[in-house]
């Protein structure tokens, strides 16, 4: 096959081991490994019919499904190109990256019905119902695994945009091999077996997502899809289909930390936590590590390149019954992955320097979509920085500082949030914590603290001479607000620039 280092490779060698073993489950349906390579075949030739080449931009705007994730693998088939969408977006968004990325085709879930109305003029080929689209495909071309047909691995397979904290969001390009490369390397850390049914909270328009149930497909292991989550009934579902291997952002484990009937049974037969994509109050990993007895595994990566550095289960279990080493650092670089921690010029730092962190090991993205000059300015020579300030420590373990352009400048010295933020989550009575850097005449910056208490309000001047204890005086917050919940996003990350527009100006 001329296809063999790509996605549509991975489907057929899983169908050919794994056969009628159920490879995806979902409330609606189960398909099995072979099924799933029949139906991707009807899928990538139904788009062809309606008119897709290799290259097109195919866009997608659903809640997962089986549909969802088969079309992804269609597209891939067929040499077109992915472009799933962040469904909490708003019309002026997705509009952006439907005209960046050149869309022809979106595929939309029924309740995104007005959105892709209100889209439909920037699309060549218009917009079709996901569901409709896919039960059509397979009436109209019934196929089976003999029918499959892929590309080189090399062909770009999806564009995912970033988020966007940190300014317009990016298209990152990833292409099928490097896609696969990173499943590979989730599977060393993961050790996942052909008897997990795994589950992944996020949902599939983020890459992790992606990749963490492309794992599956090579070990056999079945995928639960669920639309979205929602504590409850993601929690009753990972209980009732027996998930043994659960990935989630931090947020997600906080809200389940504080569930009432959270307890030893509440993970039902999970046996690994995957947990990523922000910042881990050590507290809280500590009182979940004292209740559920399974393994857990921290991932650190981004979208242009993952995983870059992996907490291990070795480095969990460690801490559990040594005391907390290295439980608030996001661990050290896999195997296969070099990073390396820079000055600006992009020299390596010396140990326990904060520098930007650099990436090299083959599953960088190959750049992103039509920005030519932010692409060089994050991959040279090879290397992919990665915009996230840390350090090393003598052990080689790595500890975040925050993102380079959320670097707080008070009076010419650098503040870095993240450890300021680990001082205000240490104080007792703190749920959750951030810190932001707001306008100010006399120092240009100010830090402010955003904070959420457990039980009742903080004394505030108590707060800052915590603060004050463990840190040197100017990285202590100048004002604090309370509130009582923290603006998330999709991706479990604080959203900083709503705090900044909320406080800006704000008495303090
Ligand atoms: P943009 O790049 O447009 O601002 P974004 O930051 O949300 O968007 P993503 O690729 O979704 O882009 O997120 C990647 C970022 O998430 C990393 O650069 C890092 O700052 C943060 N992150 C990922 N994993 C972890 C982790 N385990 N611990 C702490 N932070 C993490």
């Amino acid at each position: 096959h001329p296809d063999s280092d790509s996605l549509t490779a991975l489907v057929r060698a899983a169908a050919g081991r794994f056969g009628a073993k159920p490879c995806l489950i979902a409330a609606e349906r189960t398909v099995s490994f072979e099924g799933f390579a029949g139906e991707i075949a009807s899928l990538s030739r139904h788009l062809a019919a309606s008119g897709i080449r290799p290259g097109d931009r195919v866009a997608l705007l659903d809640v997962d499904s089986i549909d969802f994730f088969e079309i992804l693998y269609a597209i891939a088939a067929l040499g077109a190109i992915a472009v799933p969408l962040n469904y909490r977006q708003r019309v002026p968004e997705l509009r952006y990256q439907i005209q960046n990325s050149g869309a022809r085709l979106l595929l939309a879930g029924s309740r995104y019905e007005a959105e892709a109305e209100a889209l439909k003029l920037d699309l060549a080929l218009g917009w079709q119902r996901l569901d409709m689209f896919c039960n059509e495909a397979r009436a109209k071309h019934p196929c089976s695994l003999a029918d499959l047909r892929g590309v080189e691995g090399s062909a770009p397979f999806v564009i995912c945009y970033t988020s966007g904290t940190t300014g317009r969001p990016k298209g990152a390009v990833l292409d099928q091999r490097a896609a696969c490369l990173r499943a590979y390397k989730f599977i060393i850390e993961f050790g996942i077996r052909r008897d997990d049914i795994v589950h992944v909270t996020t949902p599939l328009f983020h890459i992790s997502a992606l990749v963490i149930t492309m794992t599956c497909l090579v070990r056999g292991a079945g995928v639960l899809i669920l639309p979205q989550f929602k504590l409850e009934t993601t929690m009753a579902a990972v209980r009732e289909h027996r998930v043994t291997f659960l990935s989630l952002v931090p947020t997600m484990l906080a809200m389940m930390a504080a569930a009432p009937e959270f307890g030893a049974a509440y993970f039902g037969d999970v046996r690994l936590i995957v947990y990523a994509g922000a910042p881990m109050n050590p507290r809280l990993l500590r009182d979940v590590m004292s209740v559920y007895r399974g393994e857990m595994v921290q991932s650190f990566g981004q979208t242009e390149d993952l995983p870059q550095s992996i907490l291990s289960i070795e480095d969990h279990r460690e801490a559990f019954l040594q005391g907390a080493k290295h439980l608030d650092s996001i661990g050290r670089p896999p195997i296969g992955v070099e990073l390396k921690i820079c000055d600006a010029q992009g020299r390596e730092v010396p140990q326990g320097e904060i520098g930007e962190i650099a990436s090299r090991g083959g599953t960088g993205m190959v750049g992103y979509w039509e920005m030519p000059e932010e692409t060089a300015k994050t991959i040279k020579e090879g290397w992919l920085f990665s915009g996230d300030l840390g350090y090393r420590d003598a052990d080689g373990y790595i500890y975040l500082a925050g993102r380079k352009k959320q670097m707080i400048i008070r009076g010419g010295e650098n503040v870095y949030p993240a450890e300021v933020e680990k001082v205000l989550l240490d104080f007792p009575g703190i749920k959750d914590a951030v810190v932001i850097g707001l306008p100010d005449p006399v120092w240009g910056e100010i830090i402010a603290a955003v904070i959420v208490a457990r039980d009742g309000p903080v004394d505030p001047a108590a707060l800052v001479a915590h603060c004050k204890r463990h840190l040197a005086s100017y990285r202590c917050p100048d004002c604090v607000f309370q509130r009582d919940s923290l603006p998330y996003n999709a991706g479990g990350k604080v959203d900083r620039n709503q705090l900044r527009q909320e406080y800006e100006g704000r008495e303090r």
